[in-house]
């Protein structure tokens, strides 16, 4: 077992990662920048180094100053968390090469799985089906309005390097293929230093459906059911839900085995997710992450599994010690992320939280790294805080998720609060009948 970790993140995600590290008996270094010097992640950590000023890239993105913390604090592992250096495989090979363990998957599998293009043809290899579309990147415009001709508006120009949605560029006609093709391109150059484009047909009305999966050094893989991940705006998730409301056990069972199945063919390592689109009874394979998701708590929810402890353990090369037969769910869990945002317009709202008060009691969980006092600075993520809710049934859940919202206080800035309690509110989500769509709908509509 590892005796030290080094947590190279902040934030919610550094926290989660600490508290499984000390339930495991593990020390934990923080990392922090400037402005992070007296975040919650750092205050609790066994020590902690400053890796440079407030901006990402020379403090939570510096390779070098995160290697020489870890060296100087005799830490034998690395977790990369999520977002910053957590898909970058150079990061993960320098991790290894320096004598430290990192907490996720092979440089190999994040290159593959980085690149969205290998990705698909990899999983293609496996039996996976994927979203139909080009066949590899899409180099030329006359390449791109081909495509289109062949399988028809509305098309989906999509970034190789894609991550967080962006780059990505819907045609409803072939007349707009130029200029979403050039604002594709460029807007995926901004975002990743790379402008390579693929292509895919824009499915109308799908559920993004994920897979949590977890392999060993043994060849031994399970998965942990799938989360439903449909509430988004500009396809970046806003509410996730396990199980899904649309799914029933049959479509369960044959989406899990299908990606454990790939996972265990492409000889996959650690947590991951695998992300499909369902539509009409049919599963299209989108993407994978190679590692933890945000909204990993309402899979342990419904399974009473510690991913973060399991995802340390296996990391060690210890073997899984369980089968598929030995997962149960049990109940119903939904997850809000709550950030730092007008509810209304979206605009960010960093500056100092002067009165905080979490949701409580049973079946609520509330994943955050603020408390009075704190500023959130204006510099990162606007991910502030994840309520996560837990009932025996669906509706339980949802009963208990709207008085969370209601008793949950953060006062000084704005917060996403509001509108989650608006989503939960209305029908469709009471009903679960609700796409990728239906958000973004519901706000041009001003129905919410
Ligand atoms: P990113 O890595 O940027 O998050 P993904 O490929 O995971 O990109 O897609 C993010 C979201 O975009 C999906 O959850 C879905 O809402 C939407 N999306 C992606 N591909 C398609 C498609 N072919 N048709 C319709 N929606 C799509």
């Amino acid at each position: 077992m590892f005796e030290k970790i080094l947590i190279a993140n902040r934030g919610e995600i550094a926290l989660r990662i600490h508290r499984a590290c000390r339930e495991m008996g593990i020390k934990t270094v923080a990392v922090h920048s400037t402005i992070d010097a007296d975040a919650m992640h750092v205050r609790l950590a066994d020590e902690s180094v400053c890796i440079g000023p407030a901006p990402a890239r020379d403090s939570y993105l510096n390779i070098h100053a995160l290697l020489s913390a870890a060296t100087i604090t005799g830490a034998d592992a690395i977790h990369p968390g999520i977002g910053f250096l957590s898909e970058n495989a150079n990061f993960a090979e320098m991790v290894e090469e320096h004598g430290f363990a990192f907490i996720g998957p092979t440089a190999d599998h994040i290159r593959v799985m980085g690149d969205k293009v290998a990705a698909k043809r990899a999983v293609t290899g496996a039996g996976l089906p994927v979203v139909p579309g080009s066949d590899g990147a899409v180099a030329t415009v006359e390449e791109a309005r081909a495509l289109v001709q062949r399988i028809g508006c509305p098309v989906l120009i999509k970034a190789t390097a894609g991550g967080g949605g962006k780059g990505m560029k819907v045609v409803n006609h072939i007349d707009e293929v130029d200029e979403q093709y050039r604002l594709a391109r460029s807007e995926a150059k901004a975002a990743f230093g790379n402008d390579e484009v693929y292509m895919e047909k824009y499915l109308a009305r799908p559920r993004h459906i994920e897979v949590q999966l977890l392999a060993d050094t043994h060849g031994n893989v399970v998965h942990f059911g799938e989360r439903d991940c449909s509430i988004q705006r500009r396809h970046q998730k806003v509410v996730e839900e396990a199980p899904s409301p649309a799914l029933n056990k049959q479509e369960r069972e044959k989406v899990g085995m299908l990606a454990s199945r790939t996972a265990k063919l492409l000889g996959y390592r650690g947590v991951g997710t695998m992300e499909f689109l369902y539509e009409d009874g049919n599963f299209y394979f989108i993407e994978m992450n190679t590692r933890l998701q945000v909204e990993h708590p309402i899979t342990e929810a419904i399974t009473g599994i510690d991913l973060v402890r399991e995802q340390i353990r296996v990391a060690t090369g210890a073997p899984l010690g369980y089968t598929q037969e030995d997962i149960t769910f049990e109940g119903h869990a939904i997850e809000c992320r709550v950030n730092a945002e007008d509810p209304d317009t979206f605009a960010p709202s960093p500056g100092k939280v002067v009165a905080y008060h979490p949701a409580g009691g049973l079946g609520v969980r509330v994943d955050t790294a603020l408390y009075a006092g704190y500023s959130v600075p204006p510099t990162y993520d606007s991910l502030v805080a994840k309520l996560i809710v837990y009932g025996a049934t669906r509706n339980e859940c949802l009963m208990r998720l709207r008085r969370s919202i209601e008793e949950f206080v953060i006062d000084g800035i704005k917060t996403t609060l509001p509108l989650h309690q608006r989503i939960i509110s209305q029908n469709e989500f009471i009903d679960g009948q609700y796409d990728i769509r239906w958000l973004e709908n519901k706000l041009k509509d001003g129905s919410l």
